[in-house]
């Protein structure tokens, strides 16, 4: 199924995340969470790319198991920077192959090694969308950074060149991660006429807050700096503070209106059961 139908349809849906292993010998442990996630009944499961291409058969192989085994609508993530043109349409093949409909085309992060972009290749989102488009009929997603991404001075920028890649032919977008609610609401003013869906991630380690933040450049309200440096040294503690706090998100989006909420909830379906639990009454 084409995940904007689903974004389209009645109703409050929750989709959550998963990411592919690094080695072949995490495979089946992923296929366990995700089977977990499975459970939930979200309304899709997104898989990672790893942004170096080295684990895309991987992130094939679980958007499959999710699509064709657990009969539930795969995104697959795709990143174009750190590969040639003609290995990125060979994972689009694979997806196509697979019956996968929907990718969340991405640039992805620029190699440290500082060779971008490669004469000839990717140097954008937006010649992947492009890409696509043209080697089938994809529901395409993109990427947005509701403070701004990491590499743009000027927030006024990056709203031009989201507008871009809306423009390239994008179905929907998925955000960035954000702990203040109101950052996101701010979107809705920038003439972003596609469905946005935030992008809502429960904390439940102080080191996985650190590690995010430094990665994404995501602020942290005083609010959940206070919850985190309270209950970051006791794990059970701030395990379930950090559902709370995402549940909280969760239902300020769903009565401001936003019908469809993605949850970097990652390899963990302890987490998002926890949430669905919360939600028991309010997402039925
Ligand atoms: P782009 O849209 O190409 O934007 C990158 C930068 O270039 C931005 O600063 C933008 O303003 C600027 N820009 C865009 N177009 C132009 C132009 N024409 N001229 C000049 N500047 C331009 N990474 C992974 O490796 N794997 C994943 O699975 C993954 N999933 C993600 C999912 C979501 C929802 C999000 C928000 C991010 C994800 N990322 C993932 C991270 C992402 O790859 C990085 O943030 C990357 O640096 C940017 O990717 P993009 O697709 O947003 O790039």
């Amino acid at each position: 199924m084409r995940i904007i139908d689903k974004i389209k349809a009645d109703g409050v849906h929750i989709s959550f995340e998963v990411f592919p292993p690094k080695t072949d010998a995490g495979f089946e442990s992923v296929l366990k969470a995700t089977d977990g996630i499975a459970e939930l009944t979200p309304s899709f499961i997104s898989v990672t790319y790893g942004a170096g291409g080295g684990t895309s058969k991987n992130t094939v192989k679980i958007a499959s198991h999710i699509k064709n085994d657990l009969k539930i609508p795969a995104l697959a993530h795709l990143t174009c920077v750190s590969s040639t043109k003609e290995e990125v349409h060979k994972v689009i093949g694979q997806l196509q192959k697979e019956g996968i409909e929907n990718i969340l085309a991405l640039r992805g992060d620029i190699p440290q090694d500082g060779q971008f972009p490669l004469p000839g290749q990717y140097s954008h989102a937006c010649e992947l969308i492009e890409d696509i488009k043209k080697m089938g009929d994809f529901c395409i997603g993109a990427a947005c950074y509701p403070e701004g991404h990491v590499e743009m001075e000027h927030k006024k920028d990056d709203i031009r060149y989201l507008k871009e890649k809306v423009d390239c032919g994008v179905d929907f977008i998925t955000t960035q991660m954000f702990f203040n609610n109101d950052i996101f609401y701010r979107i809705r003013e920038q003439g972003i006429m596609i469905p946005v869906l935030p992008g809502i991630m429960p904390i439940t380690t102080k080191k996985q807050l650190a590690r995010s933040c430094a990665l994404s450049g995501t602020a942290v309200p005083q609010r959940f700096r206070a919850i985190v440096d309270y209950f970051g040294d006791d794990p059970a503690a701030m395990k379930q503070a950090g559902i709370a706090y995402a549940t909280d998100q969760i239902i300020d989006l769903i009565a401001n209106g936003v019908r469809n909420i993605h949850v970097y909830s990652m390899n963990k379906p302890e987490v998002a059961a926890a949430i669905m639990q919360n939600l028991s009454e309010i997402v039925k």
